[in-house]
Formats: structure tokens, sequence, C-alpha cells
């Protein structure tokens, strides 16, 4: 992902006629923090990378996994630094993990690894420095840990040094289905930018935060739009006579798995892929579509809701052949343009309802998806390279 990224910004740079300086400028990372964790006689590495902070505070997720590495954080807080700029916030760019396996720890250690990190980060972090929000499994709780840390440590009491918090606690409304309604937002954007109208078919990979809220909203306000394929880490299905996305979320809250939904015929996670359908809906991981896959795709426009769900090669593949990959750092901006909101609200100590919280959502990606367009349409790149020039021309001076 790290790899890709670069990739992107690289081939970007010089087709802007920046120097290999400036390029080199936007690729390094501002700092990078990594500390040891001990909680009940076991330790744990941690990291925090800060990529750019040039339009304002750091801002990115924390992510619990024991895969978490240097690499994966820098990669994802680059990318983090390119969505803020693309959307106009004024933040830069972060990312924070621990290498640990949630699953295997009890709520009381996971607490006091979240408490431990603040404390680790103390002097790194803050409203004005660096916000953290939540990431892979990290959640509401696990900020409200952390801005109390904060708080105890620092006497902040805005709550503004953590997003994702829990909506007692300062947290925004709307912040949940922020990155799904967001990637509704884009598409519909998109399509009718290329004057693209009528029943539009697709094909989801991911059926977590992201992907589920895509669907619901898609199928509330886009009735034209037909899910025909879906899976999760199991595996799904595919229909194209349609799914219904509220009886599928029904059936995952209760705990199903889509290999064994009701209705359809089973596909793997292996065939979503290659489903055929309008738009291809990537929700799940990174490096999803690669070098050796992207030949399946039939999809016109591939929408990247996960981050770095398509690979440098494979996007330029797909671009040869004329399919369009709508990218990570615009598509799924829903969810850091809500954190920003948030931090908005506690900093004036406001609290907004969901209405006017969805509203600025929409008003950031509606300008957006304008201004990246503009760039496709004048340039001549792709979307991809459009949303790349559109946030380097934020952060070069
Ligand atoms: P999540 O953990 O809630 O859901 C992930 C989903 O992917 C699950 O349904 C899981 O079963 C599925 N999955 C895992 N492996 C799979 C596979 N091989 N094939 C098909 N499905 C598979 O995560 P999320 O919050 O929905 O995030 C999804 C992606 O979006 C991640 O890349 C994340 O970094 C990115 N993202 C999330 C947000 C956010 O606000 N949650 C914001 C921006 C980007």
């Amino acid at each position: 992902m790290l790899d890709s990224a670069r990739k992107f910004i690289r081939s970007t740079g010089q087709k802007l006629g920046l120097s290999d300086e400036q390029i080199e400028q936007l690729i390094n990372t501002d700092a990078e923090h990594n500390f040891e964790i001990e909680v009940e006689g076991n330790k744990y590495h941690a990291f925090r990378v800060q990529h750019n902070n040039k339009r304002g505070p750091y801002k990115g997720g924390i992510r619990f996994h024991p895969q978490v590495d240097y690499d994966e954080v820098r990669a994802l807080a680059t990318l983090m630094s390119f969505k803020t700029a693309v959307v106009g916030i004024p933040m830069g760019g972060g990312k924070g993990g621990v290498a640990i396996n949630p699953k295997e720890l009890s709520e009381e250690a996971l607490e006091q690894i979240s408490r431990q990190y603040v404390r680790g980060l103390k002097d790194h972090i803050g409203p004005d420095k660096d916000v953290p929000a939540p990431d892979v499994n990290t959640n509401a709780k696990t900020m409200d840990w952390m801005v109390d840390e904060y708080e105890k440590l620092t006497g902040d009491k805005t709550k503004a040094a953590f997003t994702g918090k829990s909506i007692d606690n300062g947290g925004s409304l709307g912040r949940d289905a922020a990155t799904g309604r967001g990637g509704v937002i884009v598409l519909r954007e998109i399509l009718n930018k290329l004057s693209i109208s009528g029943e539009q078919t697709y094909a989801m990979q991911g059926w977590g935060n992201v992907g589920s809220f895509f669907a619901l909203i898609a199928e509330k306000e886009h009735p034209d739009w037909k899910l025909v394929a879906v899976t999760d880490s199991s595996g799904g299905v595919q229909d194209a006579a349609g799914l219904s996305a509220h009886e599928i979320d029904k059936f995952k809250k209760a705990g199903g798995k889509l290999a064994d939904f009701k209705q359809g015929e089973k596909i793997s996670d292996t065939d979503i892929v290659g489903v055929k359908a309008d738009v291809l809906v990537l929700a799940a991981l990174e490096n999803a579509l690669t070098n050796d896959n992207q030949t399946n795709v039939k999809a016109r426009l591939v929408l990247e809701m996960a981050n770095g769900p398509v690979t440098y090669d494979a996007y330029e593949k797909l671009a040869e052949r004329g399919v369009q990959c709508l990218p990570d750092i615009l598509a799924n901006s829903g969810g850091v343009i809500v954190s920003y909101l948030e931090w908005v609200q506690n900093k004036a100590g406001e609290h907004w309802p969901e209405d006017k919280v969805n509203r600025e959502l929409q008003n950031h990606l509606v300008k957006a998806v304008d201004n990246v367009y503009t760039r496709v349409q004048k340039d001549g790149f792709t979307f991809k390279e459009a949303a790349f020039a559109e946030a380097i021309s934020k952060l070069v001076s």
C-alpha cells in the first residue's frame, strides 16, 4: 500500500511538473513515534506517524491489529494528508496503531493499552497538533478512554483532541454513517458529471461499517441503483434481480455470514471483482485489486471505499482499458469530513443536529468532486490522477 501510494504521488507530481525535491517533500513523513506499551506483563509496539501538517493539525485513526507496522501506518498517514487536502478541510494527515490482537485481550487490558498509548504520545497530540480517531478494531469507547486520559494529563476539557467519541461524550451525530454516505454522494455526483443515468447495477466487496451504510443509504436514496452481488470475509451471493440491503443488514446484524444468505447464487470472495455490474464497490481491504485479478473486472467504474484497495499496477491496467477508479482519497473521505465537523463542534462547544452535519458533509463533497472533475476535463487526467493533483496543488507551496 505504501509503495502504491507513493507511486500515485510520484507519477502525478511528475505530470504536474514538480521537481524531485518537491515530490520527496510530499512523500516524506514529518515525524514518526514508536514506543512500547506494557500491560499485564506483556509488551506491545505502538506507533504514530505524522505525515504532513501544512494545512492544519495531523488527523487520522488509530488501529489495533496484530499486523500493524510502520509501513502500513506510513501509507495510511500519507493517504490522510491527501484526503484532507482534496476535500479542503484544514487538517493534515497522520495515523497510528498498536500491534495487538484485541480479540485476545480483556476490556480492562484494552482500556489500559488505550490510556498508555495517550501517555506515550501526550506531547505530540492535542486539538491543535494531532487529532486521532478510531480505525480498524477501535471505536467510540476507545476514544472515550483516550480523551479522558488526555484530559487527566493536560487539563484540556474541550474533548477536541480525539474524534469518533460517543455522542454523550462530544461525538458527532452522523459519524457512523458518514463514510458510506459520502461514498453515495461521490458516486451520485460523478455519475451526473459523466451524464450516466438510468439503472446502475453494483457489486460490493465488504459489509462492515462502510459497506453496510453505503448500501442502506443507496437503497433509500437511489432506488435505481441495484445491488447485484455482495461478499464479506465468508464469501457471498449474487442475484441479477437485485438484493435487498435492509434484508442483508438484518441478516448480518443477527450474526449471519453472507455465504449463508438465503437469496441468490453463492460466490466466493475472489469472484466478486468479476461480477457483471456497472460499478464495483470495494469496501473491505487494501490491495483487493492487483495485477493478477484486475483482468476479471467487468465494471466501468470502481469505487474505492476501502483505503488503497487498488494497487498502482492494477490501476494502470484498468485505466488502459477505460475502467475509471474513483479514488479512495475522495470516495471514502466522508468519515474524516465528519470527524473534522466533530472537532469544530467540540472547539465551539456546540452539538449540531444530524441534518446539519449531513448538509455540511454534502457541501464539502460536492465541491471536492467539482474541483476534481474540472481537472479531469481540463488536464485529461483520470479521476485518480485528478484527485492527487488537486491535493498536491494544496500541499505544495
Ligand atoms: P469493518 O471491519 O467494519 O468491515 C470490513 C468488512 O470487510 C467486513 O464485512 C469483513 O467481513 C469484510 N472483509 C474482510 N475481508 C474480506 C474479504 N477478503 N472479502 C470480502 N470481504 C472481506 O471495516 P470498515 O470500517 O467498514 O472499513 C472498510 C475499509 O474502509 C477499510 O479499508 C478501512 O480502512 C476503510 N475506511 C473506513 C472508514 C470508516 O469510517 N470506517 C473511513 C475511511 C476508510
